[in-house]
């Protein structure tokens, strides 16, 4: 019997309408016929299908045999299995809780330039700089503000050089769909592309090679992932920073979060917002996400720890060793072993366990019933 052609009504029943969808685009990016289209109004994140090709829950293309949307989805079915195995030719260890990794380093940059523009280590940053430099890349994909940045609403954007990577330095805590900008990347002509994103979107570069997503997959060269528990909905500026700390998004730095909400303000004052209260503005694709260290990136990056001018820094696959090894090589690095702060490891495998918890039981059985996840 012919395998089952696995296509746009398979993947709105298993995973839009379930709950599973983080909103991450890969599917729109990957659909070669643009009858995916993005719903980024009030807080929903979701790809939805354009009447007309075949109303909301089907599509003429997939009925005839087109299949791109669910080879780039990195969640439905055995997304995490067939993505290990692919990346690292077995499926990872219990102990693996964080996905498989080669090396864990704390890392920053050696440009004062640059580290001083990342949110952590810049560890980020400087490897974009260093990629679009020694000719691995032609473009990032990471995220900028929108305008003068004062609305802090977080947009896709395609980074070329070191000064607009360095515009796009930092993190918003809101979502930003990075692999959105692929478009606009492919127009000026980009064949190489490095993605960065959170965890849901550094799995789809993986995901797209593994099930041979066609051109889409071979132009993602290098995935940076950014470790992350959840983001939040942009109601979170007016209803919490603004309505019960007097904090108007137009005079926010900075933010980072270390156990609580960092907000640094253009006047130089700094406030700590406990993170119980920005809980109910978690955004709705994050509360059944089990990836928390960005496991199918090739290099993962996190800002806990005991230091903060570092990055914490998962090396995973061959293609981000060659690079990190390339980064140390040329300087433009500073590295420090894991085993000066053992507590971030142990941090990141807590945090890892949380987040494998909410995968549903109705879902796949990986992620949730991984031993060390129970
Ligand atoms: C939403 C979010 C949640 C996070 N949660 C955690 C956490 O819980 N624990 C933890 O250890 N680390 C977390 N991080 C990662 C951390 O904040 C740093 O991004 C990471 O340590 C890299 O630091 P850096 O100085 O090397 O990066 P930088 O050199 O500052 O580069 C950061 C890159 O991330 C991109 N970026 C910024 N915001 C977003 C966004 N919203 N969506 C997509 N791309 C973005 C930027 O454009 C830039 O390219 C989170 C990051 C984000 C964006
Ligand atoms: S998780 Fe990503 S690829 Fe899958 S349906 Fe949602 S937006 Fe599309
Ligand atoms: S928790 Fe982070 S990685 Fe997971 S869906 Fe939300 S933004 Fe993506």
């Amino acid at each position: 019997m012919a395998p089952e052609k696995l296509h746009w009504a398979h993947l709105y029943k298993e995973v839009v309408t379930s709950g599973l969808c983080t909103g991450c685009t890969a599917c729109i990016v990957a659909c070669p016929y643009d009858v995916l289209k993005y719903d980024d109004e009030g807080g929903r994140y979701k790809p939805f299908h354009v009447l007309e090709d075949g109303g909301r829950e089907d599509c003429t293309h997939g009925a005839r045999g087109c299949t791109l949307c669910t080879r780039a989805c990195p969640r439905f079915r055995d997304w995490e299995p067939e993505i290990d195995t692919f990346l690292f030719g077995r499926s990872r260890d219990e102990h693996e809780v964080e996905g498989v990794a080669s090396q864990i380093v704390l890392a920053r940059a050696t440009d004062p330039e640059v580290h001083a523009a990342g949110q952590d280590g810049g560890l980020v940053s400087a490897l974009l700089i260093w990629a679009l430099e020694h000719d691995v890349i032609d473009v990032a994909l990471t995220s900028a503000l929108e305008g003068d940045g004062t609305s802090w609403k977080a947009v896709p954007a395609v980074v070329r050089t070191r000064d607009e990577v360095l515009a796009t330095a930092g993190s918003r805590y809101t979502y930003s769909a990075n692999p959105l900008a692929y478009a606009d990347a492919i127009s000026g002509g980009a064949e190489r592309i490095a993605l960065v994103g959170m965890g849901c979107q550094a799995s789809a570069p993986a995901v797209m090679a593994a099930r041979k997503a066609g051109k889409v997959a071979r132009r993602f060269v290098l995935s940076i992932g950014l470790m992350c528990s959840k983001t939040f909905d942009d109601a979170i500026f007016p209803e919490l920073f603004e309505a019960r700390y007097g904090l108007a998004r137009e005079n926010i730095l900075k933010m980072n979060i270390k156990g609580v909400f960092q907000v640094w303000m253009r006047d130089g004052s700094f406030h700590e917002i406990p993170l119980k209260e920005a809980r109910e503005f978690t955004r709705e694709g994050c509360k059944m996400c089990p990836d928390f260290a960005a496991e199918h990136a090739d290099i993962s990056t996190g800002g806990i720890g005991a230091f903060n001018d570092c990055t914490l820094t998962v090396v995973r696959t061959e293609k981000g060793a060659e690079v990190f090894q390339g980064m140390v090589d040329d300087k433009a690095l500073e590295v420090r072993p894991i085993e000066d702060d053992p507590g971030a490891v142990a941090l990141m495998r807590k945090l890892s366990r949380a987040s494998r918890k909410r995968w549903p039981e109705t879902a796949v059985p990986m992620p949730r019933r991984m031993p060390s996840a129970s």
